[in-house]
């Protein structure tokens, strides 16, 4: 099984884009993403022009081959995690990106357009349904927190700086937070919409409302049937991963206190990108196992706290937004560059 999966995927301009004038510099075939240094004096081009190769890559206008609707997204990705689950491996889906780049409408979406994250709710209780029929009982539970600062807040209930720990046979949990039992989709909608009001949230230069945080949607799911007549269960968790805006803190202007969350946000985004390539060279080196590469889990709350859905059997998707304009040129490079290194 081919445990590291990437996607990258260029939202449409934006207003202050079109307001700037700004140059297209993304261009997409197949499963390449190129990107145009627009400078004018530049000849060499292996500098000029750069090209990546992902498992997709996702265009925004219906008129291209490489368009990709939200359904597209989850026929492609989100089905591939539901099927994980149901076999009893964890998944996680990460959205990586600058802020504005589109990775909660990659994961939340809107009513009218939904992401994958209802997408994926939406399909784990048909399933069951099916499931059950068979004489499967299923049990589903959920839970939203936030990363914010390397410390945890739940979402679902509002509280902030709760502990992490780790249970010596269970593995890293967050001490004190709210897990929802949850017996159809209209329940765990109302978990979705009661945490994503709780996100932090705070102004910077470059957007009016950006997201300094990591938030983190766990669905929890257990099957319970018999096996040679002995009843047993089978758990399995998706975590579906809205990362904060990937922008180094200089870029926005950031002073204060919004400089130093700039750092512990890099400091999970650094570590969740070292742990990933380290993983995606274990999937394609079945002897780098033996020599034991570290995978550095523990130097941040974002990686400790997923451990156990990393690696192994688990299932592990990056979805890297980007945007299309020369204006973000540098951003959507160091994204490119970052979820190159995930393959
Ligand atoms: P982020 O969460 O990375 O800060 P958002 O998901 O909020 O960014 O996206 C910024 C804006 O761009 C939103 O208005 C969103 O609806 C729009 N957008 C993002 N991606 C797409 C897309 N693939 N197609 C259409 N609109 C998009
Ligand atoms: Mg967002």
């Amino acid at each position: 099984m081919s445990s590291v999966k990437v996607a990258v995927r260029v939202r449409p301009f934006n207003q202050r884009e079109i307001d700037l004038d700004a140059q297209l510099i993304i261009q997409m075939r197949d499963k390449t993403t190129g990107i145009l240094n627009s400078k004018a004096n530049i000849r060499d081009e292996s500098i000029r022009y750069k090209e990546f190769t992902f498992d997709y890559s996702y265009w925004s206008h219906k008129e291209d081959s490489n368009y990709a609707s939200q359904e597209t997204v989850y026929n492609n990705l989100g089905k591939e995690v539901i099927d994980c689950a149901f076999e009893g491996y964890n998944a996680c889906i990460f959205a990586y990106g600058q802020t504005g780049s589109g990775k909660t409408f990659t994961m939340m979406g809107s009513p009218e357009n939904p992401g994958l994250i209802p997408r994926i709710c939406k399909a784990l209780f048909e399933k069951m349904a099916e499931n059950s029929k068979r004489g499967t009982t299923h049990r589903v539970q959920v839970s939203y927190l936030e990363i914010y600062q390397e410390r945890v807040a739940d979402l679902l209930r509002g509280t902030s700086s709760l502990k992490v720990r780790e249970h010596p046979k269970k593995g890293p949990y967050v001490q004190g937070l709210t897990t929802t039992l949850v017996t159809n989709y209209g329940h765990i909608q109302d978990c979705m919409d009661r945490g994503n009001s709780h996100r932090t949230t705070a102004a910077t230069n470059m957007n009016d409302v950006s997201s300094r945080s990591h938030a983190i949607f766990t669905i929890t799911f257990v099957q319970a049937g018999y096996c040679d007549g002995v009843p047993s269960e089978t758990v399995s968790k998706i975590h579906l991963v809205d990362l904060a805006g990937s922008e180094r803190a200089d870029s926005t202007g950031a002073t204060g206190q919004r400089l130093k969350e700039g750092a512990h946000i890099n400091k999970s985004l650094v570590t969740l990108g070292s742990v990933i390539s380290a993983l995606a060279e274990i999937s394609v080196d079945q002897n780098a196992q033996k020599k034991s590469i570290f995978i550095p889990y523990r130097d941040s709350v974002l990686t400790w706290l997923l451990k156990d859905s990393l690696g192994g059997n688990s299932k592990t998707i990056m979805i890297a937004a980007i945007s299309p304009a020369d204006c973000n040129y540098g951003e959507t490079l160091s994204t490119l560059r970052y979820a190159n290194r995930a393959k």
